[in-house]
């Protein structure tokens, strides 16, 4: 950040007074522009013995494929921001179940959190931001084009209880990948 957004005057990154980590502080306004996590919400959405997956048509991880999730939005909920994102990119109408997982992604600074859900009818299709929409079983999930790490976490677990018929809710950190050398 250069400018506040609030009077447009140049911002010095500086720990403010009583604070513990450096913010843009506007050295016009006095305004302190802080910047937090982002909220990333989505669904495990389940239809029979098979779940949805959306193949990307947006950067990053172009042309690979995820569960339908987004960045939530002010004025919403957590389950409100999983049912937006999972019509808007999948025209998936569903009801949302348990809360099922929640990663921290600390070097990103986003946090995943993803319902299991029910599809209510079949009729799917890509939205806007889709190049494809399926349902896939157990056998056909494309492991080597899951788009995150988060995802390729979330589906191993679920996989795993659906096998033991008990499913539990995962919290967890994904790690920075190492760099392969
Ligand atoms: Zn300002």
């Amino acid at each position: 950040m250069k400018f506040c957004s609030e009077c447009g005057a140049p911002v010095t990154l500086r720990v403010p007074p009583g604070d513990t980590l450096p913010r843009h502080v506007c050295d016009a306004c006095r305004a302190i522009h802080y910047q937090n996590p982002r909220m990333v919400v989505g669904c495990i959405v389940e239809w029979a013995d098979r779940i949805l997956l959306c193949k990307r048509g947006i950067e990053p991880r172009y042309g690979l494929w995820t569960v339908p999730a987004g960045f939530m939005e002010n004025g919403e909920t957590t389950f409100g921001g999983a049912v937006r994102e999972t019509l808007e990119e999948a025209n998936a109408r569903v009801e949302v179940g348990p809360l099922y997982a929640l990663y921290n992604i600390p070097h990103i600074n986003q946090v995943y959190i993803l319902f299991r859900a029910r599809l209510v009818d079949p009729d799917v299709s890509a939205g806007a931001e889709t190049l494809e929409v399926r349902l896939f079983t157990e056998a056909e999930i494309p492991w080597e084009e899951i788009a995150f790490a988060s995802i390729r976490h979330a589906l191993t677990h679920y996989y795993d209880d659906r096998r033991q018929g008990d499913y539990k809710f995962h919290m967890g950190t994904i790690e920075r990948a190492p760099v392969k050398s």
